[in-house]
């Protein structure tokens, strides 16, 4: 919790693992354990057409589940989409003469080569401040899986690529063991798409769904031009459900407790509930599952214990290193989807990162130029040059206010994909709300 937000401020880039503190290992639910409590009943309810597909993306629509890996577009709606071009996909290789038979090597390739859906899961969690799907996957691995095997089922994907951080050996060894027991299970087989896991090499980039994808097909991680939108050309151009980690997380609880129980947990007009990484100056920092539409001075006082000794609230981050900087006289605006953009920013994977008296907005400002230079993938010019050209510019005691707005507002405007396209808004909210922080003092 403080390393992320001392590194968030901080100029040293001190590697996290020297400003953390160990921890004790959570207790895994292993694959026994979660079987006993009803685990995998419902994958194989959808599996056998018990369930019927429609119904199953209907509670989704119902519930307000949204993508959490900080898009937030509607999870029902996409399941939709991309059934539809896996359908269509379907009909065309039906046709003899489009026909195409299966070639050699490992399995997923040839669901790969036979040309039907598949699914791609991020597991990168790059977002700076965030841990709630490590969170998740330490405890309950198979909760995950059983959502990813639903989506598939429904979606009709053939094959599914998991794309995990490899900063998360953990994660992996747990992962690792899951799927082998997933796929050692005799009442199973037959059910299972193939799985594939892949590590992720350490690019922020690669969090962005389609140069995760092309990661995953061995090229560079480059974010891809739209359209096509992955959901039709995705994946070795196939229809491709993409999803985070948590998204798919909830799809168990939701279709068993009923779309009504998490709709009913927002709070301020929200819907649903939303796992907020919180870290920096509170007592009692971690992940905390809370009420969509929750502010953050509620969220700090009911569960967070109020703010660390000594230190008063004085900004916070609402959405990890693109959502913003927010002033403590934004603390009482819902944090959700949506509300976020009408102040300059938004929750994105709601990694919360709250800083005090002691620190400075601009600091947090300068830090995340320097992290979106250093992550930009260098494709195309107005976030590669206008990342590092910002950067030098906000080192400056007073800041060169005319040069950093056309700087970003050409990256706003001509950059490919959302790093680019967000990498100014901590600047900008420092100009909005810390103005007294970078400009010239009078005497
Ligand atoms: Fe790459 Fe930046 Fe362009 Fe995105 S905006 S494609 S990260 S250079």
């Amino acid at each position: 919790g403080q390393a992320t937000a001392d590194a968030i401020v901080s100029m040293s880039n001190r590697p996290l693992a020297q400003v953390g503190k160990a921890q004790a290992a959570p207790e895994v639910i292993a694959f026994e354990r979660y079987r006993a409590a009803g685990g995998y009943a419902l994958a194989q309810a959808v599996a056998r057409g018990e369930r019927d597909a429609e119904g199953v993306i209907t509670a989704l629509e119902h519930a307000g589940l949204r993508g959490l890996g900080g898009a937030g577009f509607p999870a029902g709606r996409k399941w939709r989409i991309v059934r539809g071009f896996a359908a269509r996909a379907a009909e065309r290789r039906a046709a003899p003469s489009e026909a195409t038979a299966p070639s050699g090597g490992s399995a997923t390739r040839e669901a790969v080569e036979r040309g039907g859906a598949l699914m791609a899961v991020n597991i990168d969690e790059g977002e700076p401040g965030t841990f709630k799907d490590r969170f998740y996957l330490e405890r309950d691995p198979h909760r995950f899986l059983e959502g990813m095997l639903i989506a598939a089922h429904v979606v009709g994907c053939e094959a599914v690529y998991l794309y995990l951080r490899d900063e998360y050996p953990e994660c992996r060894a747990i992962l690792t063991q899951a799927i082998f027991d997933l796929q050692a299970a005799p009442e199973l087989r037959g059910q299972l798409p193939e799985i594939e896991l892949r590590r992720g090499a350490g690019a922020y980039i690669c969090g962005e769904e389609s140069a995760m994808i092309e990661s995953i097909e061995g090229k560079r991680g480059e974010p891809r031009l739209r359209p096509p939108y992955i959901a039709e050309v995705g994946l070795f151009g196939r229809p491709t459900l993409e999803h985070n980690f948590e998204t798919l997380y909830w799809v168990r609880d939701i279709l068993e407790k009923g779309p009504e129980w998490f709709a009913s947990q927002g709070r301020h007009g929200r819907q649903g509930l939303r796992s907020f990484s919180v870290s920096g100056r509170v007592k009692q920092p971690g992940v905390k599952l809370a009420p969509a539409g929750i502010t953050l001075r509620e969220l700090v006082d009911e569960y967070c214990g109020g703010m660390a000794d000594g230190h008063e609230l004085y900004a916070y981050l609402p959405g990890g290193a693109s959502g913003g900087i927010f002033p403590a006289s934004l603390a009482n605006v819902p944090l959700d989807f949506d509300t976020l953009q009408l102040h300059g920013g938004f929750i994105g994977s709601a990694a919360v990162i709250v800083l005090s008296d002691q620190d400075k907005a601009r600091d947090a400002a300068l830090n995340m130029m320097r992290f979106f230079a250093d992550e930009s993938c260098g494709q195309c010019t107005p976030c590669r040059v206008g990342t590092v050209k910002s950067a030098q510019l906000m080192a400056a005691p007073v800041w060169d206010l005319e040069t950093l707005n056309d700087l970003a507002t050409v990256m706003v405007d001509a950059s490919i994909c959302g790093l680019g396209q967000a990498a100014p808004n901590p600047m900008r909210c420092v100009q909005r709300y810390f103005a007294h922080e970078v400009q010239e003092r009078r005497p």
